[in-house]
């Protein structure tokens, strides 16, 4: 079974947050580090609310990644089972609210649902998934060195281009369409 991570993979998180924090902030969010400097905010979790808030208001114009929801509906038409989700995004109710808008906007004839790891680490939730695809290694390298998945997608993107670990299972790809081709190619290996 094969499951997804969101933002970076499926939406385009990354250039709507760039937009917003331009307009809202007067500065650069650097895609290459994923950090920004928002002047008056010193924790975390004060960065963590400013996010949230951009967030709340700008669920209309996130767009999709290219090439993800017509990805999306050749794993639901073949797995015949909604497509699973799993988000750090905060798990308050006005941002599991516009998440599930946004994703709705987008997978018009997708069943889907949502798994809010919070502050978690992915790979306490990643039981049962032998195939994860996310835009980040530190959510990978975890569950493959665990054994919990056999297979990482990494959806390659200006931020993690920095190699923070190397894994056989962890596969650099460029978007959905390819760990579909690849998903499938294995599938039919299987299946013959
Ligand atoms: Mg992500």
């Amino acid at each position: 079974m094969i499951a997804f991570d969101i933002d970076g993979v499926v939406l385009d998180f990354a250039s709507m947050l760039q937009k917003h924090v331009l307009i809202e902030f007067g500065v650069e969010w650097n895609k290459s580090t994923y950090y920004v400097e928002i002047p008056g905010v010193k924790d975390h979790n004060g960065f963590k609310e400013e996010i949230d808030k951009i967030v709340l208001n700008n669920v209309d114009t996130i767009n999709a990644i290219p090439k993800a929801i017509e990805s999306l509906e050749l794993f639901y038409k073949y797995l015949k089972t909604p497509i699973r989700f799993f988000t750090a995004r905060s798990n308050v109710p006005e941002i599991m609210e516009v998440t599930q808008a946004s994703l709705e906007r987008h997978l018009v004839d997708i069943e889907f649902d949502v798994v809010y790891v919070g502050e978690h680490k992915k790979d306490e939730y990643l039981t049962g998934y032998r195939h994860f695809v996310d835009d980040q290694q530190g959510n990978l390298l975890p569950a493959l060195n665990k054994n919990i998945i056999t297979c990482g997608y990494l959806i390659d993107q200006p931020w993690n281009q920095k190699v923070e670990g190397v894994h056989d299972g962890m596969i650099r790809i460029s978007n959905l369409e390819t760990v579909w081709n690849l998903f499938y190619n294995r599938e039919k290996r299987f299946l013959i």
